[in-house]
């Protein structure tokens, strides 16, 4: 007898996650698996609760109940090393949070020269490469200042990459931007998916999450709602407060 050789662990596996602030329940069991490469994409109303869920994959929240699994390292283990953990996932906001009298290159070599992740050699190599990656080959040396809004993003985005993660977190990673600059910033995250990044992405860009994600999923008052393929949740979605989302919102 021989067991199959395909590896079916899942990258993140999420169980009756419940996260609530004082008496305000805003998770109220959340369960869900992603499969290593695998692009999902979180819609959902204002308030209900798609970046607490985000932050509570790489424990950026302590959780209130339920277990969050990486990599099958369980994120509420009190022994874990959640540093360690988190170098593994990198997580991209709305608002880049560039070191303003650092370079590009400097923003991105910070974290694996300072975790002694890499010397500083290494460090600059792979920043070189990472900001050609993103398009920004000949900002290297150019500060947050001189950036447009799509540069400084795709330089966070950069220096995500740098710790080498193999999760990658996108909270609204285009909403602060102007319109001109969003299709650079998607078309990063575009790369990223087609490169066999695993991803879970929260974000307003319908278009994208219909062309991009392998599963959506509809989160409302701290629920999943309704998930599924891009053309069943866009396409022919089951539940009533889907439908009515994306009535407003397409
Ligand atoms: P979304 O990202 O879908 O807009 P959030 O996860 O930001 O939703 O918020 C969900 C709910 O949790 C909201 O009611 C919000 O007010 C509340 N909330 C979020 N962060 C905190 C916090 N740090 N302290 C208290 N309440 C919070
Ligand atoms: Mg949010």
């Amino acid at each position: 007898m021989s067991e199959s050789v395909t590896s079916t662990e899942p990258k993140i596996s999420v169980t009756g996650l419940v996260k609530s602030y004082g008496d305000n329940e805003v998770l109220k069991g959340i369960d869900v698996e992603i499969a290593p490469g695998e692009v999902v994409c979180v819609i959902g109303p204002s308030g209900s609760g798609k970046s607490t869920f985000l932050r509570c994959l790489n424990r950026l929240e302590d959780i209130t109940g339920g277990s969050v699994v990486v990599d099958g390292v369980d994120l509420t283990d009190k022994k874990v090393d959640i540093d360690e953990v988190r170098q593994h996932i990198g997580m991209v906001f709305q608002h880049f949070n560039l070191f303003p009298h650092m370079t590009a290159l400097e923003n991105v070599m910070l974290a694996p020269v300072q975790t002694k992740k890499s010397t500083k050699e290494e460090a600059r190599e792979n920043g070189i490469r990472l900001l050609g990656q993103v398009g920004l080959a000949d900002k290297t040396e150019a500060r947050p200042a001189n950036l447009s809004g799509g540069q400084k993003q795709r330089v966070a985005i950069a220096r995500a990459l740098a710790m080498n993660p193999d999760v990658m977190l996108f909270d609204e990673a285009t909403s602060a931007l102007d319109p001109e600059m969003v299709g650079e910033v998607l078309q990063v995250l575009r790369d990223l998916a087609a490169g066999g990044m695993t991803m879970v992405v929260v974000t307003h860009e319908m278009g994208f999450a219909r062309e991009v994600s392998d599963r959506v999923i509809f989160m409302a008052d701290g629920y999943i709602v309704e998930e599924g393929t891009p053309e069943g949740v866009f396409g022919n979605p089951q539940q009533p407060r889907t439908q009515d989302f994306l009535r407003k919102v397409l």
